[in-house]
């Protein structure tokens, strides 16, 4: 048995001339609504996935404790990820594992959350956070370009409570889950690919942010390197294609998921 929900996180704006990189704004602006300030709605679209003996959620957007900080992105509609758990019918408690493709702020801010004393703790008490080891080294000694990328608030209080559990290569999570790890935007970022006998899907994560991003040559300016990142996307592009998967994108506002 394996479900998944998708839970709308909210939604920031990103200027579109960075979210699409060095395509011309005639091109992307035909396919994505833009302001006139030349932004982009965003979407931050987690995923929680439920199995026989498993309660999984995967990325939790930007969470609540940097609104000040994030003003820039006008961060809009944002929901508290436990509230949408127990929608489903789950107690953030219950949850078991927190998956979290990449450190960047827009994925991992749901991790933490304060608690009476303004301390962040983490957000799903019981639960292991897999994170690869990879990223953590990248963000634990972050480069120049990405620094400004990590919020150490979100996963720092993850690793004291020893709840964190570095992922070091591609595993099977679980029976029906795969975690595989991609460059490019970012180094190691996870991409999980799932299956029921409804199909096959995958979440990719910023390694294809939005279905634009499907063409391989639309990179987004946020990627630490263009060159590995569009070599990346179509490694991971090809085997899920040959697999015939939905992907569920993260950042497209306007369409949820999409197939080759
Ligand atoms: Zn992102």
């Amino acid at each position: 048995m394996l479900k998944y929900h998708i839970i709308e996180s909210g939604y920031f704006m990103g200027d579109g001339g960075v979210m699409f990189g060095a395509v011309p704004k005639k091109y992307w602006s035909a396919k994505y609504k833009t302001d006139e300030n030349n932004m982009c709605v965003m979407s931050m679209r987690c995923l929680f996935i439920e199995t026989e003996s498993r309660r999984i959620l995967i990325d939790n957007g930007l969470g609540n404790k940097h609104n000040n900080k994030l003003k820039f992105f006008q961060p809009h509609n944002t929901v508290d990820i436990r509230d949408e758990i127990r929608k489903i019918g789950y107690e953030p408690e219950e949850v078991t594992d927190v998956i979290i493709s990449h450190l960047h702020f827009d994925h991992c801010g749901g991790s933490t959350i304060l608690n009476d004393d303004n301390e962040a703790v983490p957000a799903y008490p019981n639960a292991t956070y897999h994170v690869s080891l990879k990223q953590w080294n990248n963000y634990r000694k972050p480069s120049l370009f990405e620094k400004g990328s990590f919020f150490a608030d979100n996963i720092e209080p993850v690793y004291d409570a020893g709840q964190l559990k570095f992922v070091l290569e591609d595993i099977q999570l679980d029976e029906n889950i795969r975690l595989e790890l991609y460059d490019g935007h970012t180094p190691g970022q996870i991409a999980v690919l799932f299956e029921n006998e409804d199909g096959k899907y995958a979440f990719p994560g910023d390694v294809v942010p939005t279905s634009l991003n499907l063409q391989l040559s639309w990179l987004c300016a946020y990627d630490n390197s263009m060159v590995v990142a569009m070599e990346e996307k179509k490694r991971f592009m090809d085997k899920a294609k040959a697999d015939n998967r939905t992907l569920i994108f993260y950042h497209d506002a306007y369409t949820t998921t999409g197939k080759f």
